[in-house]
């Protein structure tokens, strides 16, 4: 049996450094790692037994244990669950695996000052570094359910680790922290205390649905052998009523599955009763993740049965556009075997979807009535996926109609909805106006704007790539057309008085010649040439035909491959 001695990944090294001189961050939360990571490989072992009953392991007693050692000053926490292989230990311990880690580099490197570096560790969830917040040292000692062999895996934290495997080594893992002298004037707190580590697992811990135990020498003096004590209630939130239930808690739970660092926007729960039984709790997040709009975003919601977990990111509970959503769906009638191909066809899912999909809205809604500050932020922040649904799901069309605002030429940062756009529009205005553009300043300076600000005539602006698409399939919003004020003919000579119309006819007369040269020397180009009153300014402007692509579509839809 050799060590070896390996070197950590570069991204790795840097956020160990942080770990190590973090000097301000609430470092409890390293407990809150370790135990999440414990109970993530007991699900997986649980799972992996119920899908192989072949499967050598035992899962008759899956917990968690804690282990204090006083006189060496260690922490043990210690899981029964699926391990991890040597080639497992190599990968996922010594690179920077989890993609809320590498978010939280990213973010890191965007905090300049190092007073914001701590603060960003303080509350986030890093994973199995964060144990060299408080150890000098530390030791995992795992083994893989199946497998012989286990393997030991150790570092001071210092830029090198070491592997070796061992023998004998009992089914799952234990990560053995060797704890720095306690500084509470830092925030480093004495974690060989009972108490302390009650404390913690208790605000940080409770939800999780394994028990997590406390076990081995506790006390003083004589009194050393205590019998193991279960710390957590286990209680799965999402089935306690809310008045139960504390809002602490549930952020906590956000954070487990989430690995967001930061408080959700919004807690959402559904208790469904009847033939077929379910529990959510949903969250709205409260900042957009940098990969929303990659292929690869794994969307979904954690899926358990009768409080058994059965899979992360399961993608069949809500639509494509509420992508963002987390949160977990606990279903009594479904199998413990369900399958992706069995959610995929199963009409149960189908009405929990819908049912699921309208709950968010409506709780949208509210936040809208309720908390425009909120509403805002949820906006500024999903509002661009939201609106795919305007395209992809009719029947919810007129829910997200109620939700969506807009930026418009009424204020600069407000936005509007469209009833409230409605509301003020003015005596003789038929239709809704809007532009689309890359950006609020290409479309306020365009020659389109003139004639309508001239006149007072709020435009709104649209510059997501998917608001070309969703005006063209909503078309209209309560009887009043949608239209693009870069398309086809608008008569705003019809919103003022008679005197200007008869003005335009003799203008039309004098104009005439000038219009019938200009066509034929641009025949080539354009289809018409025609006087506008949309202009004030500029001489001229190009326009499309009502029914033609817009540049941007056009170029999306080639995106799409259509
Ligand atoms: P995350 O939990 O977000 O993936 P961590 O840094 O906490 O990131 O853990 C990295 C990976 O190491 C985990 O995804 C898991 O595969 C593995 N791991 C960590 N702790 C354990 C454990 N107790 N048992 C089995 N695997 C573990
Ligand atoms: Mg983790």
């Amino acid at each position: 049996m050799s060590t070896e001695t390996f070197e950590f990944q570069v991204e790795a090294r840097q956020l160990l450094q942080l770990m190590i001189h973090s000097v301000y961050s609430n470092k409890d939360v390293f407990l809150r790692e370790l135990v999440s990571n414990a109970s993530d490989a007991l699900d997986k072992l649980r799972l992996a037994k119920l899908r192989d009953d072949s499967l050598d392991a035992d899962v008759s007693d899956l917990h968690i244990e804690l282990e204090i050692d006083k006189d060496a000053r260690t922490l043990t926490v210690r899981d029964n669950g699926i391990g991890m292989s040597y080639d497992e230990v190599g990968k996922l311990i010594g690179t920077i695996a989890n993609s809320g880690t590498a978010e939280f580099l990213r973010e890191l490197r965007q905090a300049q000052d190092t007073a914001g570096a701590e603060g960003l560790i303080g509350q986030f969830g890093v994973g199995f570094y964060s144990g060299f917040m408080v150890a000098d040292e530390v030791t995992l000692l795992t083994r893989r359910a199946g497998e012989e062999q286990g393997t030991r895996w150790t570092s001071r934290g210092e830029g090198t680790y070491t592997l070796e495997t061992v023998d004998g080594a009992p089914q799952g893992t234990s990560v053995t922290l060797h704890l720095k002298p306690a500084d509470p004037d830092n925030q480093l707190h004495d974690y060989t205390s009972v108490w302390k580590i009650k404390e913690i697992v208790k605000r940080y811990s409770d939800f999780i649905t394994w028990p997590v135990r406390l076990v081995g020498e506790r006390g003083d003096g004589d009194d050393k052998t205590a019998e193991p004590e279960t710390l957590n209630s286990m209680k799965a939130l999402w089935a306690r009523s809310r008045d139960e239930v504390s809002e602490d808690e549930y952020h906590e739970l956000y954070k487990h599955i989430s690995h967001d660092w930061r408080d959700p926007l919004e807690t959402i729960q559904l208790q469904a009763e009847g033939t077929f039984e379910y529990q959510a709790l949903l969250f709205l997040p409260s900042h957009a993740p940098h990969d929303l709009f990659t292929r690869d975003f794994k969307r979904g919601v954690q899926l358990y049965v009768k409080r058994v977990f059965i899979m992360d990111d399961c993608e069949e509970l809500l639509p494509p556009y509420l992508r963002f959503v987390k949160g977990v769906v606990d279903a009594q009638d479904l199998s413990l075997n369900v399958s992706r191909e069995i959610l995929q066809q199963d009409r149960h899912i189908r009405m929990m979807q819908r049912r699921l999909t309208k709950k968010v809205l409506a709780s949208v809604k509210s936040m809208m009535t309720d908390d425009a500050e909120r509403y805002a932020t949820f906006w500024r922040e999903f509002g661009t996926v939201l609106k795919e649904g305007l395209v992809t799901d009719s029947d919810n069309r007129d829910a997200l109609l109620a939700v969506a605002s807009f930026a418009t030429t009424h204020g600069d940062d407000e936005t509007v909805t469209l009833q409230q756009y409605v509301e003020r529009m003015r005596d003789g205005q038929d239709d809704i106006y809007y532009i689309t553009g890359e950006s609020r300043e290409s479309i306020d300076n365009s020659p389109h704007m003139e004639a309508f600000r001239e006149r007072g005539i709020e435009v709104l602006l649209l510059t997501d790539p998917v608001d070309e698409v969703w005006v063209d399939a909503v078309g209209e919003y309560e009887g009043k057309r949608l239209r693009s004020i870069a398309k086809g003919e608008i008569d705003l000579g019809a919103q003022d008085d008679e005197k200007a119309g008869e003005d335009r006819e003799k203008q039309a007369e004098e104009y005439a010649g000038l219009l019938g040269w200009m066509r034929e020397q641009l025949d080539e180009d354009v289809k018409e040439v025609r006087l506008s009153t949309r202009l004030t300014v500029s001489p001229a402007c190009l326009v499309a035909d009502a029914h033609d692509l817009t540049p941007a579509l056009e170029s999306m839809y080639r995106a799409m491959g259509q």
